[in-house]
């Protein structure tokens, strides 16, 4: 059973080489225990997500943004185990009534090529519905969530507001990008390279959008895409994004705090200078876990999958192929390089 397993707890910026390829010894019977109502699956494809980076670091060490006591569903890496996250899996054997072998699930695996795992946070796939099955790991499942009930749940959009979106062209931003245009909302992103900046506007319809790392002057940025301010901001890096943008936030505006990638892995946060506008501007801010809004999450679908079908949604895949690729796949998150929603296809 190759696995990617965490060498030990990390200090600062996480590198690739924390994590390892290993190959668990003992021969994995492809079999359940009876009795002990646990599943058997093949892992098929992992998402990579940002918070895995914190999730290297010690608990207890006072720097993790991401407290796993506040994720029930998540535990933390563990040195010399394999690390975990949501992934797309094949039921092999189940000692578990409500799911068969053959059926295809997603929920949190570890990154190895078999887990035995139970049914809590576990969800049935619907194959009749016509969509790659490496799409449970991000649009119809937390990725799609965290931007639908972010997007709709905190922001309380109306048509014709205007939206930015940082992190545009990642796995989260891209959807919420459209899910404001579907709303009729007018919509500027930033993203960190021009071929980034060229599939806002061109394929993903954004109404305007810049290359934060060619603008050293965000604010200018902001103000020239933005002349009418910024009534709904979607954050998902912080740091000097968040200053500039508090500077353009309309009176009674809405901030969606999603993450902060830009904070996650420096030791000394950057100092938020414009906070007090939030005080005139009587603005909302307010950050979220997915994980709150499980229950929508049969509404969401509702809303999503008819868009998917009509393709009137565009979704992106950054697919690294094999388990071996695994650790690389993740850091292309925090390198800038995925486009999209970063996968690793592991069978
Ligand atoms: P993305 O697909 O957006 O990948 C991360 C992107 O962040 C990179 O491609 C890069 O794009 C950008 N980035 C990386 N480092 C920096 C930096 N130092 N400054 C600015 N931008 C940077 O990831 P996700 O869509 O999965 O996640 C987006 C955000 O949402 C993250 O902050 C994540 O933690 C958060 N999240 C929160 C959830 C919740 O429940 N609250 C659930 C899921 C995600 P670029 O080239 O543009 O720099």
């Amino acid at each position: 059973n190759k696995q990617v397993i965490l060498k030990h707890y990390t200090k600062g910026f996480p590198e690739e080489s924390d994590l390892m390829i290993a190959t668990a010894l003992d021969t994995m019977e492809l079999k359940v225990k009876p009795g002990s109502s646990a599943i058997l699956v093949k892992n098929l494809f992992l998402s990579c997500d940002p918070y895995m980076g914190t999730f290297m670091r010690e608990p207890d060490s006072g720097s993790s943004e991401v407290a796993v006591e506040t994720l029930p569903l998540l535990d933390a890496f563990l040195p010399g185990k394999p690390i975990a996250g949501v992934g797309v899996s094949e039921v092999i054997d189940s000692d578990d009534p409500g799911f068969a072998k053959g059926d295809f699930v997603w929920g949190i695996v570890g990154w190895e090529e078999y887990s035995t795992v139970n049914s809590f946070g576990r969800f049935r796939i619907d194959v009749n519905i016509d969509v790659p099955l490496s799409y449970y790991t991000g649009i119809l499942s937390v990725t799609g969530l965290t931007a639908y009930a972010g997007f709709f749940e905190i922001c309380s959009p109306k048509k014709g507001e205007t939206v930015f979106v940082s992190a545009a062209a990642g796995a989260v931003g891209h959807l919420v990008g459209q899910f404001a245009k579907l709303m009729g909302c007018y919509v500027v992103g930033s993203a960190g390279s021009k071929q980034k900046v060229d599939l806002l506007l061109d394929k993903f319809g954004f109404d305007d959008a810049f290359n934060y790392k060619e603008e050293p002057d965000l604010n200018a940025a902001l103000k020239r895409c933005l002349p009418q301010g910024i009534d709904i901001y979607f954050e998902n890096v912080g740091g000097k994004m968040l200053d500039s943008v508090l500077m353009n936030m309309n009176v009674h505006g809405r901030i969606a705090v999603c993450g902060m990638i830009s904070q996650y892995h420096i030791e000394s946060k950057e100092g938020i200078q414009n906070l007090p506008v939030v005080i005139y501007k009587r603005i909302k801010m307010q950050g979220f876990l997915a994980l709150d809004f499980v229950d929508r999450f049969p509404k969401f679908l509702d809303y999503v999958v008819p868009y998917l079908n009509e393709r009137k949604l565009v979704y992106i895949e950054d697919i690294v192929e094999g388990l071996e690729n695994g650790p690389a796949a993740l850091f292309r998150l925090f390198q800038g390089q995925n486009i999209g929603k970063q996968v690793i296809k592991i069978a």
